[in-house]
C-alpha cells in the first residue's frame, strides 16, 4: 500500500480507536476472551490508553503499508530468536503484555488467531524493525561474512 494510503488509514482508525476507548476493554475481553481485561476495567482502560497513543505513532502506519498486504520490497532475510525482553510490545508498553518474571515478558493473546492480523506475528520484518525496538538476539543475515578487526 502506498505511503499517503497508509498514513491517511493509520489516522483514520487511531481516530476510531480514540472515539471507543470506553468500550475498547469491552471489545477485547470478548475478542480474546479474556474476561480480567473487564474485571480489571480501570486497569485495562489506563492500558488502553498508553497502548493506543504508543499504536498511533508509527505502528499502525507499518501495519497499511507494509504488513497487511506483505510488502516484499521491504523485508531482508533474518536470523535469530525472541529473547521475550518485550521491547517490540510496543517498547512494553502493549495492553497484553504480561510480565510472569523479572526481565521476562509474554503475550497475553500469543496463542490467539487473531493475533496474525498484526505486526506481532511477522517481527521483525527487517533492520529497521530491529533498530527501531532494538531488539537485541534478532539480526538482518548479511551476504558476505562480517569480520571484527581488533584494534591495535
Ligand atoms: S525485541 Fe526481539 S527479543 Fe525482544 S520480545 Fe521482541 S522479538 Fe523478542
Amino acid at each position: 500500500m502506498k505511503k499517503h494510503h497508509a498514513e491517511k488509514l493509520a489516522l483514520s482508525l487511531v481516530f476510531i480507536f480514540k472515539c471507543l476507548m470506553p468500550l475498547l476493554p469491552v471489545v477485547i475481553a470478548l475478542l480474546f476472551w479474556k474476561k480480567e481485561y473487564l474485571f480489571n476495567y480501570k486497569n485495562t482502560l489506563a492500558k488502553m490508553k498508553i497502548h493506543v497513543s504508543a499504536i498511533s505513532r508509527g505502528p499502525v502506519q507499518h501495519y497499511f503499508e507494509n504488513i497487511l498486504r506483505f510488502n516484499k520490497d521491504v523485508s531482508e532475510p533474518i536470523q535469530g530468536y525472541c529473547s521475550q525482553c518485550g521491547n517490540c510490545c510496543l517498547n512494553r508498553q502493549c495492553v497484553f503484555l504480561e510480565q510472569p518474571g523479572a526481565d521476562k515478558y509474554l503475550c497475553g493473546i500469543y496463542s490467539s488467531p487473531l493475533r496474525k492480523f498484526s505486526n506481532c506475528s511477522s517481527f521483525p520484518i527487517n533492520g529497521n524493525d530491529i533498530e527501531r525496538y532494538q531488539c537485541p538476539t534478532f539480526q538482518v543475515i548479511t551476504p558476505y561474512p562480517v569480520l571484527l578487526l581488533k584494534q591495535a
